[in-house]
């Protein structure tokens, strides 16, 4: 017997749904609207900011400069709005989402506190059919995917995680109410960026603090400061021209080209120029040289670089060869900055476990346990990071043209045309999807990026009549072969990270960003448009909708 499918409390006709309130969909919201689009947002948590709500954990900031780190699509936003830091706190950057929100009339076109579970594309109508958990449902010519690389957190598979007698809390899913953690043993599992900004701040607190190592990241000092009015100033006066740098730069942070080979200079002149980048910004160690993430050698003088800060840094020889990174080149896990990480290993009450010596066997109702000892604690804290580029966008039933389902797709690993579409997905758009530069950038930049090329597509497509956009499965395939390439050029593939889903148990491996640099990617997409959008096919629906 057949189970009829339940049907949906009500269906609202959008022209476009986006899904996620983080700045890429706030600015996705801004930008349809303005053309016209009756456009609603769709937001799983009870307010707007995206990765800004959700990780709200003690020294969570971002490590790309406050200054480079905002909107730059209204010049009046930029001259309002006055930043207090360097690196701007998670506080800091929620306050002014909200003060957008706000300020561009936004938050009634959200609808929070509800997950899209679904979405069926209707092939003869050209419209897509998206259901949420909240049991209500909507009907969209355009489906945008604005759901962020980094908003599905994952907790390690170690079995007893549910045995836990004491507190539990996730970096990624911090209670709204500020957590105490005087006087008592805590535990962090995880040394990823939430664990470095996390860790001397808690212990600061903590009567204990005994920190889970799997992998030690290399990190840098984020040597943050108040922001001195008169330099803010300055940068508000130059903000287009700066802004532009940062549009055609690698990463989306503008710094000085590197002209010469790390090996090709005496290492004396080589110590002194790390020595200059050291404390400057999360890129400049990485952009010293030409070589540092293509060539291993070369690579391997920044990395030694880092290891020897941290051996002057941590007193405890020991503790300072496990906190050293080894097991992969420098930048091909994501750097991070810290405000005193290394130095709180110098504290009598902070301990480090290093798991690749004596691994995780379980969580117990106590606490943790190595295959060597349990360790006892009152609080339990997971810094352990997310199913990062594609976890969100999985975690959703699509069904693109003829049944075929994006997890099918995407099985082998993402495939995409620029980052932005699949093909027999029409009308699916993803904001920084995979294949695009996205997480190797300032996601500010290359967020407005993707917005404009969807909004500006939009309209073109539009502007002829037409309502169907889809990618063809030769661009496609010409786009993730090279993004495949341009990746094998480089380090990264050999390192365990989550650019290269290494992080989640069965994820394919494979380097799912595209290198190719913020500023090469902005230029194809543009040429693209210029062009007429080749790779792109536009069309109308078969059954077009009753006037
Ligand atoms: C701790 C941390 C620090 C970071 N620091 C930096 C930094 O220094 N520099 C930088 O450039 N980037 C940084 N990032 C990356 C950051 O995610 C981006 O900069 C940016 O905030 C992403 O915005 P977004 O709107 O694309 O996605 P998000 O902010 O992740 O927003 C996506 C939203 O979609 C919602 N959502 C997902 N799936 C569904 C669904 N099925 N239904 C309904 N809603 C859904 C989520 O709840 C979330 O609110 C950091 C990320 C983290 C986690």
């Amino acid at each position: 017997m057949s189970v009829p499918t339940p049907r949906p409390a009500s269906v609202t006709t959008v022209d476009a749904l986006v899904v996620g309130a983080g700045l890429a969909g706030l600015y996705m919201l801004h930008r349809l609207r303005g053309q016209g689009l009756d456009t609603v947002v769709v937001e799983a948590g009870d307010g707007v900011g995206g990765t800004w709500y959700w990780n709200r954990y003690p020294g969570a900031r971002c490590d790309v400069e406050s200054l480079e780190y905002s909107y730059s699509f209204s010049a009046e936003l930029e001259q309002e709005w006055d930043w207090t830091e360097k690196y701007p706190t998670q506080p800091e950057i929620l306050r002014y989402v909200e003060h957008v929100a706000d300020r561009f009339g936004l938050r009634d076109g959200v609808r929070l506190s509800t997950t899209v579970t679904a979405a069926r594309y209707d092939d003869a109508r050209g419209r897509w059919h998206v259901t949420t958990d909240a049991g209500d449902a909507y009907d969209a010519e355009q489906l945008i995917m604005a759901t962020g690389c980094l908003s599905v957190a994952k907790t390690p598979e170690v079995p007893g995680t549910d045995t836990f007698a004491g507190r539990t809390f996730h970096t990624g899913h911090w209670p709204h109410e500020p957590v105490d953690f005087t006087g008592r043993r805590v535990a962090v599992i995880g040394t990823g960026s939430s664990g470095i900004q996390t860790i001397p701040l808690i212990a600061e607190q903590a009567a204990e603090l005994t920190v889970f190592q799997r992998t030690p990241n290399f990190s840098m000092p984020a040597s943050n400061r108040p922001l001195d009015p008169a330099e803010q100033a300055a940068r508000k006066q130059d903000y287009p021209a700066h802004r532009e740098a940062a549009r055609t730069s690698g990463f989306g942070v503008p710094v000085e080209a590197a002209t010469q080979s790390a090996l090709e200079v005496s290492d004396d002149e080589r110590d002194a120029r790390y020595e200059a980048a050291w404390g400057v910004n999360l890129v400049g160690l990485l952009s010293s040289y030409t070589d540092t993430i293509v060539d291993r050698a070369a690579n391997d003088t920044a990395a030694e670089f880092v290891r020897r800060k941290i051996r002057a840094t941590v007193q405890d020889p020991e503790v300072a060869e496990a906190l050293s990174p080894r097991d992969h080149p420098f930048g091909t896990k994501r750097p991070c900055l810290d405000t005193n990480y290394y130095a709180t290993y110098n504290r009598d009450h902070v301990h480090l476990v290093d798991l690749r010596a004596t691994p995780l066997a379980e969580i117990t109702p106590r606490g943790v346990r190595t295959s060597e000892r349990e360790y006892e604690v009152d609080d339990l804290v997971f810094a352990t990071g997310f199913d990062a580029m594609t976890g969100a966008l999985l975690r959703i039933d699509v069904v693109g043209r003829d049944g075929a389902t994006l997890r099918d797709r995407w099985a082998d690993g993402p495939t995409t045309n620029l980052g932005l579409q699949v093909a027999g997905f029409p009308n699916l758009w993803m904001i920084t999807g995979p294949g695009s530069p996205s997480v190797l950038s300032n996601m500010m930049v290359s967020i407005e990026q993707h917005v404009d090329f969807v909004a500006d597509c939009l309209a073109f497509a539009h502007g002829r009549g037409e309502t169907v956009v889809e990618s063809t499965p030769e661009a496609e395939t010409e786009w993730t072969e090279h993004v495949r390439v341009a990746g094998e050029a480089t380090l990264y593939p050999q390192a365990n990270s989550w650019y290269m889903g290494s992080n989640v148990p069965g994820k394919p491996r494979r380097f799912m960003a595209y290198i190719g640099g913020v500023g090469a990617y902005r230029q194809h997409c543009d040429d693209l448009a210029a062009r007429g959008y080749p790779g792109f096919v536009f069309s109308s629906p078969r059954v077009p909708e009753p006037a």
